[in-house]
């Protein structure tokens, strides 16, 4: 799992870290890293560059950290019951656009409070241009699973990715079982491995060579910690699309090759 310093210095406090964790500043420069990042006023400021994905501008941006208070180590490492406030914007660097975030700190402790847009609007909004190359009942998984995984639900989302691949091997399985003779019984009795090599002629190339997706996905919702499938969310979300979208135009490419194969035979024919 990241550090405090690690997830405050690559922006995911921001864009990844779900509302109310509370972070323990470990060390020093956990706390210097905060001290400066929060409240870049002063003496030895970071210049802080965030990079993460602007709503307004529909493209990834780099924001800069802006922020009025002034706030002294002493409230960074005062107790908890006298916590205190901080108010930090994100300004993008394309427009005038901004992003809000409130965090309460005191006690050795990091939490963000609120922020706006929330995560899931941030990650939906991200998300659009994928749902233009997936089917309506994938892009409303793939909704869900955003959603949960922007709320800290990393076991949750697994489950929604799962059904994603397990629903785009039985459309196959049902697409082609005729024309090859196979048996419902004996496939369901399959392992996922069995069911992708017998299946492979007709999946994405990259979810053939990637199988190994599917066994962490079922390990992250039987075996693995929220955590660790929140880490894990985003590479093998990626991964989910680009087995959809190579399976989108797949289906278009063999569509192309039907229409002119049937119009060569009109002409063939006279
Ligand atoms: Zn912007």
């Amino acid at each position: 799992m990241e550090n405090t310093s690690d997830i405050i210095r690559s922006g995911n406090l921001f864009f990844s870290i779900p509302l109310y964790r509370e972070m323990v500043l470990l060390d020093n420069e956990g706390l210097e890293v905060i001290f400066n990042f929060i409240n870049p006023i002063g003496v030895n400021t970071y210049s802080h560059k965030i990079d993460g994905y602007c709503i307004y501008c529909q493209k990834e941006s780099t924001f800069s950290v802006e922020n009025k208070q002034t706030l002294s180590a002493a409230d960074w490492r005062g107790v908890t019951a006298s916590s205190r406030m901080a108010y930090v914007e994100l300004h993008c660097s394309r427009s005038e656009c901004k992003y809000y975030f409130s965090f309460r700190i005191g006690g050795g402790k990091l939490q963000k409070c609120g922020q706006f847009p929330s995560l899931a609007d941030i990650a939906n909004d991200k998300s659009k241009v994928y749902r233009r190359v997936l089917s309506k009942g994938d892009a409303s998984e793939l909704h869900k699973a955003i959603g949960l995984a922007a709320h800290g639900v990393g076991i949750g989302s697994f489950v929604y990715l799962r059904r994603v691949f397990e629903n785009l091997i039985w459309r196959r399985f049902e697409e082609y079982k005729e024309d090859n003779i196979w048996s419902e019984d004996d496939f369901k009795k399959m392992r996922m491995d069995e069911k992708i090599n017998l299946l492979s002629g007709y999946l994405p190339k990259f979810m053939v060579e990637n199988s190994k997706i599917y066994s962490i996905l079922s390990d992250g919702i039987h075996n693995l910690s929220e955590e660790n499938c929140l880490t894990m969310f985003e590479p093998i979300f990626r991964s989910m699309i680009i087995i959809l979208d190579e399976d989108k135009r797949n289906k278009e490419h063999e569509e192309i090759k039907k229409s002119a194969e049937a119009a060569l035979k009109i002409l063939l024919s006279k």
